[in-house]
C-alpha cells in the first residue's frame, strides 16, 4: 500500500500582517513548515512528501526549508490562486501507483503521528476521511447582522486537517469539482458533493491552524508545552 502526503502550503498568509508567507514564519527560530514536515518524514508508512508553495516561495523554500534541514522525501511543486488549486498540483504530481493520499496544511505543525496513523486506517475502510473536533461554541448562521438560526451543536464539528483519501477518489472529486467551477475551502467537501460518504474521526484541539498573529503566540505556548511529534 503506497502512502503519500500533499503538504499545501501555497497561501500568502494575509491575514497574518507579514510580508513573509505565514508558513515560513519562524518558531525557535525554524520556520512552522519545517515541524510539519518533520512528523510526516519521520513516519516509515508515508513514502513520498508533495510540498505545495506559491511560485514567489519556490526558491525560499528549497533555500529556508528543504536544504538546511535535508528532507529525503520532499519533492517541492508549485501551488495555485487558490487552495484547491494549490491541492490538485500536489495530487497530479503524487506518483501514479499511490493508493491513499494524506492532505495537511503547513499551517498545523502540531499534528501527530497518531492522528496521521488513524486517518490512513480509516481511509483504507472508509476511502474518504476528515479529521475534526466537537466544537465547543454555541455556533449561529448569520446573515445581514441578524441570526437566522442556530444549529444543533451535538452534531457540529469544525474541519481540520488532515483529510486522507483513496488517491483515485480524491482526484476524481477534484477533477469533477474543477469542471463544475466547484471551490471549496477543504477537501472532503469535494467528495461530499459527489454524494460520497465521509467518515470523520476525532483530531485534537491544539492541532490548530496558525492564521493571524495571536496564534504565534499560541504555537508559542503550546511548543513550550511539549505538544506536537516533529522530534526525528
Ligand atoms: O487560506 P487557508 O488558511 O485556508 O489555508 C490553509 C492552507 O492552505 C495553508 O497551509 C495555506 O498555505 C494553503 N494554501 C495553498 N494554496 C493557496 C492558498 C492556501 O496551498 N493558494
Amino acid at each position: 500500500m503506497k502512502v503519500a502526503a500533499v503538504i499545501a502550503a501555497g497561501g500568502r498568509g494575509r491575514r497574518m500582517n507579514s510580508t513573509l508567507s505565514k508558513q515560513f514564519l519562524r518558531l525557535r527560530g525554524r520556520p512552522i513548515l519545517y515541524y510539519t514536515l518533520n512528523t510526516f518524514e519521520s513516519l516509515q508508512e508515508i513514502e513520498e512528501i508533495i510540498l505545495v508553495v506559491g511560485p514567489s516561495d519556490m526558491d525560499y523554500a528549497q533555500r529556508e526549508v528543504l536544504q538546511p534541514y535535508r528532507f529525503r522525501k520532499v519533492k517541492l511543486v508549485e501551488g495555485g490562486k487558490e487552495r484547491q488549486d494549490s491541492v490538485y498540483n500536489g495530487l497530479r504530481s503524487c506518483s501514479p501507483q499511490t493508493d491513499i493520499v494524506v492532505i495537511h496544511d503547513g499551517v498545523r505543525p502540531f499534528v501527530t503521528k497518531k492522528i496521521i496513523l488513524a486517518s490512513i486506517e480509516a481511509a483504507k475502510k472508509y476511502r474518504a476521511v476528515g479529521v475534526g473536533v466537537p466544537v465547543k461554541d454555541t455556533i449561529k448562521v448569520v446573515d445581514g447582522g441578524f441570526i437566522l438560526n442556530t444549529p444543533d451543536r451535538s452534531t457540529l464539528w469544525a474541519i481540520q486537517t488532515p483529510q486522507t483519501f483513496e488517491y483515485s477518489l480524491i482526484l476524481r472529486a477534484h477533477e469533477e469539482a474543477r469542471k463544475a467551477g466547484f471551490y471549496g475551502t477543504d477537501d472532503t467537501v469535494l467528495v461530499e458533493r459527489l454524494g460520497f460518504p465521509v467518515r470523520m474521526i476525532e483530531g485534537a484541539y491544539e492541532n490548530i491552524k496558525i492564521t493571524t498573529p495571536e496564534d504565534m503566540l499560541v504555537a508559542e505556548a503550546f511548543l513550550n508545552m511539549g505538544y506536537g511529534d516533529f522530534k526525528r
